[in-house]
């Protein structure tokens, strides 16, 4: 289906200019094909690199600018592998037709995994993969990003001198790190990285996790305690756990009512870890004093796309994004070159493994990983 500016990929439109960077060969009977689903700029930049390394292993790269989604992934057809993006929906009736199309291994590009039906995938004999870790350092220096951004009114700063106002208002009076209370809920890798990081502003950290690293237990300034104990005393709340069945809307209307008055709660691991609409009643109430969030548990439709010339139909994520005292930024703590160039490069390994025969290794890491949990 044509049009001036757009062709149809399933039921999606998509630019014209995007559709020529879909290989034509995209519906070819040609094996051996990826197909890169979602595909961004930084994908092409990055994959693109790695060509030849992929040509050698006798692939071919498919960039797919549509979602992976049960509308869209008939064009999967003839691919291999499947590299997903971390909102590509692939439940149950998504893996089944991929294992129909003959695709045989899901190549995630990210550390999170809660898009992926891993239970499936195992019945049915698909590989999964995944980059359990690219760069801790690049999500925890956003979330501090996010933490000295709401404290020190850096938005509202930016926007006042643009226009020539230099005045100093007492709404911009922001407070020293030094000294205050950080709750961390989940100390791996990246957790760690962001108690290292706090630990060097002069801030106790208090931590929460279902293991206790050895290191962190040896540290000053750093105290294991319950989550109860973490919500009444910390004046900062920082999220780093995986997106669970045990962890869905940990941070709810019951927790938030443990929390001090004024609390901020900074969110860079996964949207589903927040209850939104208890959120928004603790920021209406006063509760929650700030809140930064890299990831919203609604962000599938909207983030990595360009909505500013469209209506924004998701009430929940309006009403966030009109809060002065919030920072939402769209899913992007992962986005530095350090990282991107681990991630593609991780990725090309475990292509290269499974091409050279290993099957199934990471996929069993991980439902043991959940089984754990
Ligand atoms: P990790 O596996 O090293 O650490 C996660 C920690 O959470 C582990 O120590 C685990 O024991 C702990 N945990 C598990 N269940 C818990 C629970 N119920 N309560 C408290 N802690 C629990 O993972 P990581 O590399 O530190 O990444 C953490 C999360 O960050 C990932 O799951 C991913 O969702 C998210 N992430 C986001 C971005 C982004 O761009 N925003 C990028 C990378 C990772």
């Amino acid at each position: 289906v044509r049009s001036v500016n757009f062709r149809l990929i399933g039921n999606l439109k998509c630019r014209n200019s995007e559709w020529n960077r879909v290989s034509p060969r995209l519906y070819s009977t040609k094996k051996n094909v990826i197909a890169l689903f979602d595909a961004k700029p930084f994908d092409y930049k990055y994959m693109d690199e790695l060509s030849e390394k992929f040509k050698e292993l006798n692939y071919e790269i498919q960039y797919i600018p549509a979602r992976l989604l049960p509308e869209t992934v008939s064009l999967a057809q003839n691919a291999k592998i499947v590299v997903p993006m971390v909102n590509d929906k692939l439940d149950q009736q998504v893996i089944e037709r991929l294992k129909s199309y003959g695709t045989e291994m899901i190549a995630i590009k990210a550390a999170g995994f809660n898009n992926v039906d891993l239970q499936t995938c195992d019945r049915i004999g698909i590989s999964v993969t995944r980059v359990p870790a690219y760069s801790p350092y690049a999500v925890a220096e956003l979330a501090i990003t996010l933490i000295m951004s709401l404290n020190r009114k850096i938005p509202q700063t930016y926007n006042k001198t643009k226009i020539g106002d230099f005045r100093l208002t007492n709404a911009m009076i922001g407070f020293d790190m030094h000294g205050k209370t950080v709750g961390v809920i989940g100390t791996g890798k990246i957790g760690k990285i962001m108690c290292n990081i706090l630990q060097g502003f002069g801030c106790k950290v208090l931590g929460y996790d279902l293991w206790k690293d050895k290191e962190l237990l040896q540290r000053p300034n750093f105290k294991y305690v319950e989550l109860d104990e973490l919500y009444a005393r910390s004046d900062i709340i920082s999220l780093h756990s995986p997106l669970l069945p045990s962890t869905e809307h940990l941070i709810n209307k019951n927790a938030i009512s443990k929390m001090k008055k004024g609390v901020m709660i900074i969110n860079t691991s996964r949207g589903g870890l927040i209850d939104t609409h208890d959120l928004i009643d603790g920021l209406k109430e006063g509760k929650v004093g700030y809140a930064g969030l890299d990831v919203y548990e609604g962000e599938g439709e909207y983030f990595f796309n360009n909505w500013s010339e469209q209506v924004i139909n998701d009430d929940v994520l309006s009403r966030l994004l009109s809060f002065n005292n919030v920072i939402v930024t769209s899913h992007q703590a992962f986005y530095t070159h350090e990282a991107l160039q681990n991630i593609f490069q991780t990725t090309l390994a475990n292509i290269t493994e499974f091409a050279n025969g290993k099957r199934m290794d990471q996929l069993t890491n991980s439902l043991n990983f959940m089984n754990k949990k």
